[in-house]
């Protein structure tokens, strides 16, 4: 479920907090989350990498790492990233005492005692962990997959209750393969009316389906695609390639709008999105039909209907985004 602007915000949050620290090892504790390479390859790679830097591309996630290694990140569903401060243990015993709980529950943290009188939060932690520290049962630190150690002590853990994320280490040279088949990045300057009317003119698909192929526009996901097809009047039954040169305006416009604010509000949580620091973001008060079903439409008062479109449920105001005629 994590879009593009969450996963902008966690890449700026990253960036913040990790460039520059080295990544000691990597511990797995499901498998699966292990896309590329083979889990002995990923673990014997994962040792004493320093981050470079934090990129984003579409939905994923990417970590520049010493030695020309890129390690993605998709998160899916509902795969978040969180940093721990210094000063946690990391309890396995699950692991042997009942395979089928570790197998969903992952490991469990515990907060290491802090001598009488040292309750300075270390350096190098952020204040706005603090809450976690006091709270060892903390929801948000269950369905733990991977966890990065840095040098510094400091924790950077996958959690996904739902286990579709997938983590990939490439070198820099393939990491084309990786990510290969993304289309435009909405936010980027090649993302123009133009290069939007040409590739929708190239899909006969509905503009909902549409919008959420990774191959057309990178990143929009069920939230933005309705957001922005609200934003521009349009019915997510449409033709991709029946939209006037003035819908495709408005269209463009409408992403632009809708992924921009809501990076600014630090994205949008419904269940499960959390940012770095597992905190909620701000976006979910100015969404207009996502999720509003028979909730009056915020510009004319119609209630808003759900329709499955590709399997995908899509809320969008009958009354604002008239299926006309071609
Ligand atoms: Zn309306």
């Amino acid at each position: 479920m994590p879009e593009l602007p969450e996963v902008e915000h966690t890449a700026r949050q990253l960036r913040a907090s990790i460039v520059g620290a080295t990544i000691n090892e990597a511990r797995v504790f499901w498998e699966r989350t292990i896309g590329y390479p083979a889990l002995p390859a990923f673990l014997s790679s994962m040792v004493a990498r320093q981050v470079g830097g934090i990129r984003r591309r579409g939905k994923f996630l990417l970590l520049d790492l010493s030695g020309d290694l890129v390690l993605t990140i998709h998160r899916r569903m509902t795969g978040n990233l969180l940093i721990l401060p210094p000063g946690w243990k990391i309890d396995t015993s699950l692991q042997q005492a009942d395979p089928l709980a570790w197998s969903t529950k992952g490991p469990s943290f515990r907060k290491i005692l802090a001598s009488p009188g040292d309750d300075q939060p270390s350096a190098g932690t952020s204040n706005s962990t603090a809450h976690l520290q006091s709270n060892v049962a903390d929801p948000r630190l269950a369905h733990c997959r991977v966890c990065f150690y840095l040098t510094d002590g400091r924790y950077l853990l996958f959690t996904d209750p739902r286990k579709f994320g997938r983590i990939e280490l490439w070198p820099r040279e393939l990491e084309g393969e990786a990510l290969r088949g993304l289309g435009t990045e909405p936010l980027d300057e090649e993302f123009t009316v133009e290069q939007l009317k040409k590739v929708l003119a190239a899909h006969k698909s509905t503009i909902k389906q549409t919008l959420l192929t990774q191959e057309v526009i990178a990143g929009l996901g069920n939230i933005y695609a309705d957001e922005a097809l609200f934003y521009a009047a349009i019915h997510p039954l449409r033709r991709a390639d029946s939209l006037s040169p003035l819908e495709i305006r408005l269209l463009r416009e409408g992403i632009l709008s809708v992924l921009t604010s809501a990076i600014e509000r630090r994205g949008t949580s419904f269940n499960d999105y959390r940012d770095l620091w597992g905190e909620a973001g701000e976006n979910y008060d100015h969404i207009l039909v996502y999720h509003r079903t028979g909730q009056p439409c915020l510009r004319c008062s119609t209630p808003i209907e759900r329709i499955t479109i590709a399997q995908r449920s899509t809320h969008y105001c009958p009354n604002c985004q008239k299926l006309t005629s071609e």
